[in-house]
């Protein structure tokens, strides 16, 4: 059920797509290329870390995909994001394959949690662990820190299959002789033995916690900041190696590309359709969440154009803010403690507990 559908849409409605032009298409390895678009970031303002939401309709459906930006607001002119081809994958297939300069994608605009606050007068550690396509948003984060924390030292440690995976390789090498002394990059490689000036094998949380120890135990490792991106085991090992090393949960950020299985929680069990109401663009709608739907599914299921991308409770393009009753979520991994606080919850893994739930959109 939903009441007050058909109004006018608000500017804030037409502003959620964006069409964007795609300028150039980079080829960056065998299985992954960069998309530069035509749109810059005095028009699209955002932070070093943030994600865009491309939206495709291949064969009828439409499909929605988070990539981060691997462009820097403070370094490169134009948006751009990297994309690394996955086996069997619908959208990164298709992306990798067909889409070329000149082509229009749908475009949700920049958002998420993990990004870089850069303060020029800090001098402080900036450490990064990603491997694979997990680069993308640390390579947005590094660009903008080299720039923008002039004293800040920066340490990546990044894992890769082999030198030929690497993404970014040649940028990395050249910020790396732009600023010596101040940026280092330690390679770990899985498929490669005995690889020369680098690790090998997976990047676990002793080899974590040995390097960071190396690296920064002389210049205190309580004035660092630690962001991850990568395979769920892998940034599963670095918190835990790090929360070894003292540094407290606030000083760690990190992205997930995929969700990974919550750890069980007690939950309260969903057993009734409860009445929800959504708050989206200045106007209120009401919505009948069957106990089995997320609020998400129950608002689209209505017609409700309500933002969204990943489905699974990490991107938090869905997020709202809870202004009454009591909302029950499967997974609230992507959501900062904060945002925990104020109230906010993520409509695609959140269900009802209470019949007046009111969530503000936006
Ligand atoms: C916040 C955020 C930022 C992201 N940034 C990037 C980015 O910068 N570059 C990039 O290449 N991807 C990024 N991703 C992942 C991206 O959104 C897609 O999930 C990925 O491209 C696969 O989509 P697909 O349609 O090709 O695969 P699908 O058809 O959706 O999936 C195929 C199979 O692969 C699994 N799968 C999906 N994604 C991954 C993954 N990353 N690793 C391993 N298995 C996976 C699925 O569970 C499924 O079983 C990001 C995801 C999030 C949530």
């Amino acid at each position: 059920m939903l009441s007050n559908l058909f109004k006018k849409k608000s500017t804030s409605q037409k502003e959620r797509y964006q069409a964007f032009k795609v300028r150039e298409v980079k080829r960056e390895t065998n299985q992954a290329i960069t998309l530069v678009f035509e749109q810059r970031a005095n028009e699209f303002p955002y932070k070093p870390g943030q994600y865009l939401t491309l939206i495709l309709n291949l064969e009828g459906a439409e499909h929605r995909r988070s990539y981060s930006l691997s462009s820097s607001p403070d370094c490169d002119q134009h948006l751009a994001v990297t994309i690394k081809q996955l086996e069997g994958g619908i959208v990164s297939n298709y992306i990798f394959h067909k889409i070329k300069s000149g082509d229009t994608i749908k475009v949700m605009p920049p958002m998420g949690n993990f990004f870089l606050d850069a303060k020029a007068a800090l001098k402080r550690n900036l450490i990064f662990v990603g491997a694979g396509s997990g680069i993308t948003p640390l390579m947005s984060i590094i660009k903008s820190a080299l720039k923008k924390e002039p004293h800040s030292k920066l340490v990546l440690i990044y894992g890769n299959k082999s030198d030929e995976d690497m993404i970014f390789k040649d940028e990395l090498v050249a910020l790396q002789e732009r600023n010596p002394g101040r940026f280092e990059v330690i390679h770990v490689y899985s498929r490669v033995e005995k690889p020369e000036n680098a690790y090998s094998g997976r990047i676990t949380g002793d080899l974590i916690y040995d390097l960071i120890k190396t690296k920064v135990e002389k210049t205190n490792i309580e004035n660092s900041e630690f962001f991850l991106c990568g395979p769920a085991g892998m940034m599963q090992e670095a918190r835990k190696a790090i929360a070894a090393m003292g540094v407290p949960d606030t000083q760690v950020h990190y992205e997930s590309f995929v969700a990974t299985t919550a750890e069980e929680k007690p939950k309260e069990k969903v057993s009734s359709d409860y009445q929800v109401d959504i708050i989206l663009d200045g106007e209120k709608y009401t919505v009948q969440v069957p106990a089995d739907k997320s609020i998400l599914k129950a608002g689209l299921d209505s017609g409700l154009d309500m933002p969204f991308s990943c489905q699974s409770g990490i991107c938090t393009a869905c997020r709202g803010k809870l202004l009454s009753g009591k909302v029950e979520m499967e997974e609230d991994e992507g959501l900062t403690r904060d945002e925990i606080k104020e109230g906010y919850v993520l409509c695609c893994v959140g269900h009802p507990l209470t019949d007046d739930v009111i969530i503000e959109i936006g």
